[in-house]
């Protein structure tokens, strides 16, 4: 027997800050048990020390932390509770970030009149461009896709079997695309339709090829639309901003290894040589014949002189970013700024294949 007194359940409540319906959930879910239930009147009876428990029960849901998460939690020592809660949250963090950038693009949709009334009077932009793929020095193929002309940037990385084909059958919906008509708040659906159908074009270019199952891509793509930039992205191929001298990465990688970095459960270092680390979250996946989770969307407003860089994982894993934007920053030209990064990647052990698409936005005479 305890040495306190039991408490009422209306006094654990009030003490707690939990109403006594929670606290009859909380027990009927194993959360919370009270320590005595009276076989005659099936009062519960709870323990002062229970206390402690039931307000961090009350915290959590305030964070909104789903229930059966918290019951994983009731049992492990507080530092581990710390853990937990860092990863919750990173998740509820990351999440919100989706659905911030999917408000931003309708926002943008909705809001600006289309390119030809609102730049009439001033300079044109158009794309200067590259795009580069090499084999690199280890592997027997190149399933990378890396694709440009004046209105598509796209780099696409198959793996499987049919990865060469199927990276190339994802960027081909894309060349396809009819832009030129686009009416107001289209960009939106017609990249979301596109995905659909890159993501059918793989699965019918994987069941037609031998060792076809198991094969997919990933597809990190820009479509120009004549004052903008629309972004579309699923897997861990990348996608850099070089504006001024500053070099942002404006993608976030599919991958197990970057969720994990994410959650904190992993460092930079660690992450480098995980053994997971190749494995993909989202990806245009050849076996399920849909996209494996959903591609960000976002649009990204067009100013001279900025310089994106596409490329697949076999530059960003060996060549560090400081290196890459110095070749970004010094290259006079896209051709320059993709032979130069290919050369980095195959120095440094080749031990992928790489791809680097490279775009200036420059001013035409109106
Ligand atoms: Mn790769």
């Amino acid at each position: 027997m305890p040495l306190t007194p039991l408490l009422t359940i209306g006094a654990f409540a009030r003490a707690s800050r939990l109403s006594p319906k929670a606290l009859r959930l909380y027990d009927e879910l194993d959360l919370l048990r009270p320590v005595r239930v009276d076989p005659d009147t099936g009062y519960r009876h709870y323990a002062p020390e229970q206390l402690e428990q039931a307000r961090l029960i009350a915290w959590l849901r305030r964070l909104g932390m789903p229930l059966p998460q918290i019951r994983a939690l009731r049992d492990l020592p507080p530092p581990d509770i710390a853990r937990e809660i860092h990863a919750y949250w990173s998740r509820v963090e990351a999440e919100t970030a989706v659905r911030r950038d999917l408000a931003a693009f309708l926002v943008d949709q909705l809001s600006t009149p289309p390119a030809s009334t609102t730049r009439k009077d001033s300079a044109m932009l158009e794309l200067r461009y590259r795009a580069r793929s090499d084999r690199g020095l280890v592997r027997p193929a190149n399933q990378d896709t890396a694709y440009a002309d004046h209105r598509l940037l796209a780099v696409a990385d198959g793996y499987g079997e049919a990865g060469e084909v199927v990276s190339g059958a994802a960027v081909d919906v894309l060349r396809a695309l009819d832009t030129g008509h686009l009416p107001a708040g289209g960009v939106l659906g017609l990249l979301e339709d596109a995905v659909t159908g890159a993501a059918e074009a793989v699965r019918s270019a994987a069941e037609g090829s031998a060792g076809g199952e198991g094969s997919g891509t990933t597809l990190t793509a820009l479509l120009w639309t004549g004052s903008r930039l629309a972004l579309v992205h699923i897997g861990d191929s990348r996608a850099y901003l070089l504006r001024g001298t500053g070099l942002f990465r404006i993608t976030h990688d599919h991958s197990v290894v970057q969720s994990l970095l994410d959650e904190g459960r992993l460092t930079e270092e660690e992450a480098a040589s995980h053994p997971d680390r190749l494995l993909l979250l989202k990806s245009l996946d050849g076996t399920t014949g849909s996209t494996t989770g959903t591609p960000d969307l976002r649009l990204h407003e067009a100013r001279p002189g900025d310089r994106y860089l596409l490329c697949s994982d076999g530059l960003t894993r060996v060549v560090p970013e400081e290196e890459i934007q110095h070749v970004l920053t010094t290259a006079t030209t896209p051709d320059d700024a993709t032979r130069a990064l290919i050369d980095a990647a195959n120095r440094a052990g080749g031990e992928d294949n790489v791809s680097c698409v490279v775009a200036d936005l420059v001013e035409t005479a109106p």
